[in-house]
């Protein structure tokens, strides 16, 4: 059994050269190898900063993948958790429960949709979309099921999601995946005509691809894609996991577009850090029957309680107008920086902003602005030369100067 034993581990455990080092530590020597991970443990979150278990204090832009729109532990989360948790915490998904209605209700008020279902996960969320988008296209458009996803686009890691996102060699990680998804890309009507079929029910995208390195779609191309899929009686679906609830400067990114998507999912920012997604629709669209999607965490009340919270506190147009102040803050500051290094620039919408590096040194530079001493910088490389940004929608505007600074120097370090 032993032998067998060291046989087996012989063969699987080759980890790649970039996960050897957090496989080989003490730490973590207990889950599950996904990625490798800084020799240092978090224990507390205040707003922007990060504090590690030897007390070393962080600036955190990376705040969770853009979740923590409002910062880390912030009170009103802990309130909501707390009060809620101590009336109703799990009654069923099978029953109402207040915070499930008036969350749904909110989001409907804000959005151009009609209805809405809570979910746990963005991936989650949109695998719901894509159900809904083959229920309808069963009833409605006599069977069309295909979806066009984009290159470079992410839409999560369930299997299905891993279909429908853009990333390269996604396709061949787990085989056979599943099928029905075909390819587009962004910004290139031509590619998007020419992917429609008779079987195509919907076009998933992100407006802002933010794992694909912030890509933005054009105005003009939203624009056009849209009457496209409305001419074509194929859905839009927008996935708003990264870019919805103020992330862009707006409550959703589609109004900075000047249109209407059929569906929108939504996760990531809506929890502010807790397990909880949506998925919107119009009201011609509600077509599942009872039974056809569902969940056990569909519409828990904790989650949505905080949902509603979150929401109330973002989208409103103070809340707003001051993410819009900070964008072009950040956005200045790292034009400037960009302008001082020779760096070829920075893009974004809202406080989801990217700056492109000269070269494949993004790795670098995060490690270096992580050892910054005596404040750490946390910040993101999605690819090899790009790194992005996505501070707490509630980054005051000196801490937004101090992460410039501290960049500055991580950068100079790297660069001379
Ligand atoms: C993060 C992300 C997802 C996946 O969300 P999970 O909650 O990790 O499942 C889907 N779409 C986009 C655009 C994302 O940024």
């Amino acid at each position: 059994m032993a032998a067998f034993h060291r046989l087996l581990q012989a063969m699987v455990h080759k980890p790649p050269a970039r996960l050897e080092r957090s496989a080989m530590t003490e730490l973590g020597r207990h889950l599950i190898t996904i990625t490798s991970r800084p020799e240092t443990v978090f224990v507390e979150g205040r707003g922007s900063f990060l504090v590690d278990e030897q007390g070393r204090r962080y600036l955190d832009l990376v705040q969770g993948w853009a979740v923590n729109c409002l910062g880390h532990s912030p009170a009103l989360i802990a309130q909501a958790l707390a009060d809620q948790a101590a009336r109703l915490i799990n009654p069923s998904p099978a029953f109402f429960n207040r915070p499930m209605l008036a969350l749904s209700e909110r989001l409907v008020a804000l959005s151009c949709f009609d209805r809405v279902f809570l979910a746990s996960s963005g991936a989650e969320a949109n695998e719901g979309a894509v159900k809904l988008a083959r229920r309808w296209g069963s009833r409605a458009r006599g069977g069309a099921f295909e979806i066009i996803g984009f290159e470079d686009g992410f839409h999560g890691r369930t299997l299905a999601m891993m279909s429908a996102s853009g990333k390269p060699g996604w396709d061949r990680l787990y085989p056979p995946m599943p099928g029905g998804f075909a390819k587009a890309r962004l910004n290139d009507i031509g590619s998007v005509e020419r992917a429609i079929t008779p079987q195509t029910v919907a076009l998933m995208m992100e407006l802002v691809q933010g794992e694909g390195g912030v890509q933005l779609a054009d105005p003009g191309f939203v624009r056009e894609l849209r009457a496209l899929t409305a001419e074509r009686q194929v859905l839009l679906i927008v996935d708003e996991v990264q870019t919805g609830i103020g992330r862009c400067g707006r409550a959703f990114a589609y109004e900075l577009f000047g249109i209407e998507p059929d569906v929108m999912t939504l996760a990531k920012g809506i929890g502010g850090g807790v397990p909880l997604a949506a998925l919107l629709c119009k009201e011609e669209l509600n077509c599942f029957e009872p039974g056809d999607q569902g969940g056990t965490y569909c519409g828990n009340p904790l989650m949505a309680a905080v949902g509603l919270a979150v929401v109330n506190e973002v989208c409103r147009d103070e809340f707003l107008h001051g993410v819009r102040q900070r964008a072009d803050q950040l956005s200045r500051g790292l034009q400037a920086l960009a302008k001082d290094h020779g760096l070829p620039g920075e893009r974004g919408a809202g406080l989801l902003r990217a700056l492109v590096l000269p070269s494949d040194i993004a790795h670098e530079v995060v490690a270096a602005a992580r050892d910054l001493t005596p404040v750490g910088l946390l910040l993101n490389a999605p690819r090899p030369h790009l790194l992005r940004f996505m501070p707490a929608l509630t980054i005051s505007e000196a801490e937004v100067d101090e992460g410039l600074q501290l960049l500055r120097t991580a950068l100079r370090q790297v660069m001379s």
